[in-house]
């Protein structure tokens, strides 16, 4: 049986980082000693808000303080990756039914990848339950408020693309 520190990675895209995530991740951390924010990688997808290191750049200086919690990227399968940073519990939040079929097959998939891989589901506020990155971009692009639903420093990154006047700050 493993020991050793309880190791948790939470898997995503994280473009961008939003209070849904944010919230997955502090109700996880009286569970585990430690969490590992795992950005991934996707060289398939082109049509990122943040490049992947600025996306980093951005959830650490969200989580900055919280000494439990790093950020890593990630390409390829997330067992091997769970591998090398010595995790067996790999988290991810269920926002509603609809999310259940897609997480409940990729659990499968991953356990028979690794056995000795266990998927634990975390569900948010009932406030954050409708946030998703798409929707954040889009309302963004469309020239909506994202406040509230996004970290402030995300924000402020997000108008600072823009180079709208709030990106100064
Ligand atoms: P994807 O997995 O499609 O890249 P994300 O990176 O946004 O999507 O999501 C990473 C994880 O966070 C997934 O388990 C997803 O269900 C969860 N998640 C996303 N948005 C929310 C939310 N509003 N509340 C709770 N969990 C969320």
């Amino acid at each position: 049986m493993n020991k050793g520190p309880r190791i948790a990675v939470y898997p995503g895209s994280f473009d961008p980082i939003h209070e849904g995530h944010l919230d997955i991740i502090h109700r996880c951390r009286p569970v585990f000693d430690r969490v590992v924010v795992a950005v991934l990688r996707n060289t398939g997808k082109t049509s990122s808000f943040f490049p992947v290191e600025e996306r980093v750049e951005i959830i650490e200086a969200v989580l900055e303080g919280f000494d439990d919690c790093r950020v890593e990227t990630f390409e390829g399968l997330l067992v091997h990756f769970m591998d090398k940073v010595g995790a067996r519990t790999t988290v991810r939040g269920l926002r509603a039914v609809s999310d259940f079929e897609t997480e409940f097959q990729m659990a499968l998939m991953n356990r028979r990848l690794d056995p000795r891989v266990e998927t634990v589901f975390f569900t948010p506020k009932e406030e954050y339950s409708y946030i998703s990155s798409r929707l954040v971009k889009e309302i963004f692009l469309l020239g909506g408020d994202v406040e509230g639903l996004v970290p402030p420093v995300v924000r402020r990154r997000m108008l600072a693309r823009r180079g709208g006047p709030a990106g100064a700050r």
